[in-house]
């Protein structure tokens, strides 16, 4: 039996199938070791997706469909989301990440890992090396993410730059601004979560505390609500840039007279590359171990993805029996 926590289309739970998944070709089996539960997971569910959830993962790979030409069988690995089609304009413009096909996992089109095993191409996987164990590694895409918003941008005379919103993406994506020859701040709703940002001699504040002067040259928005870039426009100065992370829909969206007036650019920001990420993490330039707020066994994954909602909580990991029998 195949455990999974599904969405429907109305609930959130655990559902048994008789038979594990099937690969295509190409694709590996993957059995995984640490998930962690995302807020785009949520938000996937409530704009249509309907499935296995789940997108953050480490795991080990069981089989490959059509041989093992990388040698991966029986490594650690995490995995690029997006898959693509190899045929379309836009793979043979080298924009597979924008393949035409495209499928990402646990978010669009493509069950996700939140599964006693799932499936992903084996050409997306990254061995992860010794040194990083599956606490670092399974924060490896959404830091992937926060590295893409630092590749977006071109520092030149020592910009100003708010990241908003003081979740696991906001706090990684502020760590890594932070490296920039830059002036960065993130601003975010939750005391104890800009406690992490003093720990790290960061600047903060609270939303509540700050003016709106449209003075920050670059404000990158992870804050996932809407609200996030009728604030982004506020601060953002004349001709700068705002770097969107947040992915579903805008129903609050800002003035497009300040859009318009002020002749700001609006840039949209992904996901991002996952060795990068692997690399940063072998390093430990990053602290990712302070957003782990809880861990629940993967046979609570429903308790897991309530606790997830709650006010307050970064990144809710969920461990997996394979990992158990691992370390025992
Ligand atoms: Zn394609």
């Amino acid at each position: 039996m195949t455990q999974s926590l599904t969405f429907d289309g109305n609930s959130v739970s655990m559902t048994a199938r008789r038979t594990a998944p099937t690969p295509r070709p190409g694709e590996a089996v993957i059995q995984p070791l640490r998930l962690g539960i995302s807020r785009l997971d949520r938000d996937a569910a409530s704009h249509g997706f309907e499935g296995v959830l789940g997108h953050e993962f480490v795991g080990v790979v069981q089989s490959i469909h059509g041989g093992d030409p990388g040698k991966l069988i029986g490594k650690r690995v995490v995995g690029a989301i997006n898959t693509c089609c190899g045929e379309c304009d836009l793979c043979a413009r080298g924009m597979s990440v924008h393949c035409r096909r495209r499928t990402l996992l646990g978010l669009d089109g493509r069950d996700g890992c939140f599964s006693d095993t799932f499936t992903l191409p084996a050409s997306n996987l990254v061995v992860v090396p010794n040194a990083v164990d599956n606490d670092h590694a399974v924060f490896a895409h959404v830091l992937a993410s926060a590295l893409q918003a630092a590749r977006q941008l071109t520092i030149e005379g020592k910009p100003y730059i708010t990241v908003l919103g003081d979740g696991p993406l906001g706090l990684l994506t502020v760590q890594i601004m932070a490296k920039l020859n830059a002036s960065v701040r993130l601003i975010g709703k939750h005391s104890e979560k800009l406690g992490l940002c003093e720990k790290w001699g960061i600047k903060h504040r609270h939303l509540d505390d700050i003016g709106r002067r449209a003075d920050q040259d670059v404000v990158v928005d992870c804050t996932g609500s809407p609200a996030g870039l009728v604030v982004a426009s506020q601060l953002v100065r004349p001709r700068g840039k705002i770097l969107l992370k947040t992915m579903y829909p805008h129903e609050a969206a800002p003035s497009l007279l300040t859009i318009v007036r002020n002749e700001i650019e609006i840039i949209g920001s992904s996901f991002g590359p996952i060795s990068e990420a692997i690399t940063l993490l072998t390093h430990r330039e990053i602290d990712v171990v302070s957003l782990i707020s809880r861990r629940v066994r993967f046979g609570d994954a429903e308790s897991a993805w309530q606790a997830a909602a709650s006010p307050g909580m970064l990144k809710v990991l969920m461990e997996c029996r394979s990992d158990a029998a691992k370390a025992a």
